[in-house]
């Protein structure tokens, strides 16, 4: 059986106030369910705050990014040693915002991946494709070039510990949201770009879906045999939303 996880990205929201009143509803909230993680992946600058507030609790917590390299004079990054030291037990890597924002190449992508599992944490490797892509029908081939730049470099063993998030640009933050077939087909075959390297890796993988899921949609979207949760950007950000969102992950199991 394969474990689910339901993550939320902040990106660049919160204050030490909000953060607070969030997290307080959350723990309220999301009661502890066999087989279902749920994590908040917060701003560098309230980790210390996220990670207090989580103590005790069923939830874990995780960061946005990391730094590829362990410590050096790389001004403004952190690197994962930093993360773990607090706590961190999963970090986002190669969020479409970092790639398209930041120019981040798929060899850096997995360079991250790699620096993340040295520092005991789990990568939630985001891959997917813009609408541009897809309608030019580049969209298994870019899917391709993003897992296997990580499979190259990491090893299909390393994806034992790591989560995969297919996460459509053209999905994240527009409210237009992949359907439940959709998501199935390109989760379906991401596995299978795992399985062909080694099949119980792949079977075992947690892949999750992102983009625009909220409330309404979450349950009919993680049914799909290969969705196994989310990574939840907006909805993660309104305490109700995103526990309902929990709940529906936790009722498919
Ligand atoms: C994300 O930030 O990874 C994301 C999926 O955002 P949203 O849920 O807002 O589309």
């Amino acid at each position: 059986m394969r474990r689910r996880l339901v993550a939320g990205n902040w990106k660049m929201h919160g204050s030490r106030a909000v953060n607070l009143a969030l997290l307080t509803s959350l723990k309220r909230s999301i009661a502890q369910v066999g087989g279902l993680d749920v994590a908040v992946c917060a701003p560098y600058p309230y980790l210390e705050q996220v990670a207090e507030s989580l103590r005790g609790s069923s939830i874990s917590w995780g960061a946005q990014d990391l730094s590829e390299h362990d410590a050096g004079a790389y001004t403004g990054e952190v690197s994962g040693s930093m993360l773990a030291e607090f706590g961190c037990t999963y970090v986002l890597v190669g969020h479409s915002e970092r790639r398209v924002l930041h120019g981040e190449t798929d060899s850096q992508v997995a360079a991250k991946f790699v620096a993340a599992q040295r520092a005991g944490l789990v990568p939630v490797l985001c891959a997917g494709e813009t609408l541009e892509q897809r309608d030019g029908g580049e969209m298994q081939g870019v899917l391709l070039r993003q897992i296997d730049a990580v499979l190259k470099m990491a090893g299909v063993a390393a994806f034992k510990r790591a989560v995969l998030a297919y996460e459509p640009v053209w999905a994240i933050g527009t409210g237009r949201t992949a359907s439940p077939v959709q998501a199935q087909e390109v989760h379906r075959h991401l596995r299978s770009l795992v399985a062909a390297q080694d099949a119980e890796v792949a079977e075992g993988l947690t892949i999750v879906y992102g983009g625009s899921v909220k409330p309404g949609n979450a349950k009919e979207i993680f049914s799909m045999p290969d969705v196994d949760g989310g990574l939840i950007g907006g909805a993660s950000l309104v305490a109700g939303d995103f526990a309902a969102i929990c709940s529906a992950a936790a009722e498919v199991q």
